[in-house]
């Protein structure tokens, strides 16, 4: 849903696993370079030979665009790859130093120290071979009935997928389990049941007939036999094809991608005794005892005839060929803690085959990653300490606060929604909750054991201790203060159920945000970031969830036709952005997305006016505050992309391409005073045709 401004690939402790198949791509470089933008306009990467009228975009960032290479690695680059290299070598250099320190044994330094050490002693790793791996295969050897299999599929679940937050739908293990909100009683947590199993990312991989598809079942398969043949499993090449021709069947069984992310259809509950009926096959009762979930009654199930399906294949498929399945992932999930053979194996599928890279990253940056994913918020707490004092937390919530002020007072004007629904409009901005930089409470890691030297238990502990964490909400009150996104994210995400937002201490760096220059920069940057997120809480995909963050439409249905009304003329304004003679970009794919933008952009500019609290703004480089407001708002979108990559963009993101986000300045009658915008020029909008969602 809020994708911004990308979607930093998140440090996977499944290093070879599908969740994550572009971290070997977008490895930090040892030369990044922070963004050019400093404690000023960046007057160096504008071509102020353009006119603001006819190319906003090319006159904030010609100069730029025209002296940066894309780096051969990339297919595209711009401030959001530039701030997550930036944050990866400073994570990097705090991880490493930790590991250096000989901090006090069981400090959170320590641990972190430690885990990095252990996952970067592959003498060790090798020297343990598949000993460390050996319990998990006896008990799989030991299987000898469908109680003994769904036991055993049970011990394999883990709280590791997010159908509405980060949204993460995949999960190597036949299920996966998310403790959230209930959507039908936000004041109580509930156990989130998705599909999963699969080996490859999404079900397309098994059943689209395209030749590119076919190539890489058939490589699929091979890598399946070469792991099971490492590890000196007799039959591999048999095995192999019985396996992925079970997850064949599990893909069938899968919804889309697409199914998945629509809330109202994921919304399902269903009571303990509802499974047997609805879900045969599989013995539930000791699947959630071996699981940890003997005690909840009632579940959410995301993708019912997914579940009901895989079920059966439990049942209906031969016990062998679980057994075989199952021997294969416990493998493939560890490889990344395996001896050497078993990382260059995977890496030969993951990395050329299934997403395009060519070298495998090194295993210091294997092990950075590793360690973000396991100590993700101490590792943020370390973070923070260095890189986000005090005195920028409060810079950015006091943007916050004028940003929620500025938004009350748009509501209140808008003639298009209903009195009613503006009063839970208004009720609901009250209660929400920005979280800046960092949670207010750090999740502690107390319980979770490093163990010196032991690679492959500090992984298993660690996803462990994720899954005993989630449980731990079953029963509790919630906690709407509880952040889903590590300090260390260049991202900020919004989240729907909780009402809440989480804006990462990572993307309030420049040229988003930099307390050493006049705010008019930081609004035009980082305020229309926030608005943005924050409207996204009362458009159409807001409207799904009232105050108390409950799965309940509480627009009418004229507030909707009003909403889709002031929205066409948005859609003819990006269908008519043409970058290749054959390629436009889709107004109607894109709008939910640019009317957030228009509001974000619109309600930050108001914010930043209600900051000046009437003084004059300071000029900088000659140029008047609301200049460097919009100098800035089209800076913070700068970015290069490869052909193949921006015609991919195109078709399939629900985001406009950023050259085009940075020409929402053409809805704001702000921008024309500002640069003198005269009819005649390309940007130009007649009053009539801007267009005021907000
Ligand atoms: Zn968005």
């Amino acid at each position: 849903m809020l994708r911004f401004p990308t979607l930093l690939p998140t440090a996977a402790l499944l290093i070879f696993s599908p969740v994550h198949p572009v971290i070997a791509q977008t490895s930090p470089t040892e030369q990044a370079t922070a963004p050019s933008s400093g404690p000023g306009v960046d007057t160096a990467g504008m071509d102020r030979s353009v006119a603001p009228g006819n190319d906003f975009y090319t006159y904030a960032n010609g100069t730029w665009l025209k002296d940066t290479e894309i780096p051969a690695d990339r297919s595209t680059y711009g401030n959001g790859a530039m701030v997550a290299e930036l944050t990866d070598r400073h994570v990097a250099e705090l991880i490493q130093e930790a590991a250096k320190a000989s901090a006090p044994a069981g400090s959170e330094q320590r641990k972190i120290g430690d885990y990095y050490a252990s996952f970067m002693d592959t003498t060790a790793i090798d020297a343990a071979g598949l000993t460390p791996l050996k319990p998990t295969l006896d008990s799989i050897a030991a299987i000898h009935d469908h109680r003994d299999l769904a036991r055993f599929l049970g011990s394999t679940l883990r709280a590791d997928v997010d159908a509405l937050n980060n949204t993460n739908f995949y999960t190597e293990n036949l299920f996966g389990l998310w403790v959230a909100q209930d959507l039908d009683d936000p004041s109580q947590y509930s156990p989130f049941l998705l599909q999963g199993g699969l080996g490859m990312p999404d079900r397309s991989y098994y059943v689209d007939s395209s030749a590119a598809m076919v190539t890489i079942r058939s490589k699929y398969q091979e890598h399946v036999a070469a792991m099971l043949g490492l590890a000196g499993i007799s039959d591999s090449a048999s095995k192999a094809a019985a396996i992925t021709g079970l997850e064949t069947r599990i893909a069938e069984a899968h919804v889309s991608r697409e199914a998945s992310g629509d809330v109202k259809k994921g919304n399902n509950h269903w009571t303990r005794a509802d499974f047997p009926a609805r879900a045969p096959g599989l013995d539930w009762e000791a699947y959630f005892a071996a699981a940890g979930l003997s005690r909840p009654a009632r579940f959410v199930v995301w993708q019912p005839s997914a579940v009901t399906g895989i079920s059966a294949l439990t049942a209906s498929e031969p016990l062998e060929t679980w057994k075989a399945y199952l021997t294969f992932h416990a493998i493939q999930s560890r490889a990344a803690v395996l001896p050497g053979p078993f990382v260059r194996e995977s890496f030969a599928f993951f990395g050329p085959v299934l997403s395009g890279a060519r070298k495998q990253r090194d295993r210091w940056k294997l092990a950075v990653a590793a360690t973000n994913e396991a100590f993700g918020f101490a590792v943020g707490k370390l973070y923070t300490a260095r890189y986000f004092p005090p005195a920028d937390k409060a810079r950015a919530e006091a943007m916050v606060a004028n940003l929620i002020a500025a938004f009350r007072t748009r509501i209140d004007r808008l003639e298009w929604m209903a009195p009613a629904t503006k009063k839970e409009a208004k009720a609901k901005l009250a209660v929400l909750k920005v979280g800046v930089g960092y949670p207010d409470a750090w999740p502690r890691y107390d319980d979770l054991e490093v163990v010196a030297g032991d690679a492959f238990g500090n992984a298993e502990r660690a996803r462990l201790y994720q899954l005993r964490r989630s449980l731990a909400r079953l029963g509790r009150p919630v906690d709407r203060s509880e952040w889903v996104m590590t300090p260390q994210t260049v991202n900020a995400v919004n989240l729907p159920a909780m009402n809440a937002m989480n804006f990462p201490a990572a993307i309030l760096q420049p040229p988003y945000f930099d307390s050493r220059r006049p705010l008019a920069m930081d609004y035009g940057a980082m305020g229309a970031i926030i608005g943005h997120e924050v409207s996204h809480s009362f458009d159409n995909q807001g409207a799904l969830f009232d105050a108390k963050g409950r799965l309940h439409n509480w627009w009418t249905p004229e507030d909707f036709k009003h909403f889709e009304t002031s929205a066409q003329q948005l859609v003819a304004q990006y269908d008519a952005y043409k970058p290749f003679p054959d390629l436009a970009v889709n107004g109607r794919q894109t709008l939910a997305e640019n009317i957030a933008d228009v509001a974000g952009l619109t309600a930050s500019y108001d914010a930043y006016h209600r900051a000046l609290q009437g003084k004059p703004a300071p000029t900088v480089a000659g140029f008047a505050g609301d200049q460097q407001f919009f100098v800035s708002f089209a800076q913070s979108w700068r970015g290069k992309s490869r052909e193949p990559a921006l015609r991919n963009r195109i078709l399939t993101d629900g985001h406009a391409p950023p050259q085009y986000r940075a020409l929402t300045v053409r809805n704001i009658d702000a921008w024309y005073r500002a640069f003198g915008v005269k009819q005649g020029e390309k940007l130009y909008l007649a009053t009539a045709d801007r267009v005021r969602v907000w």
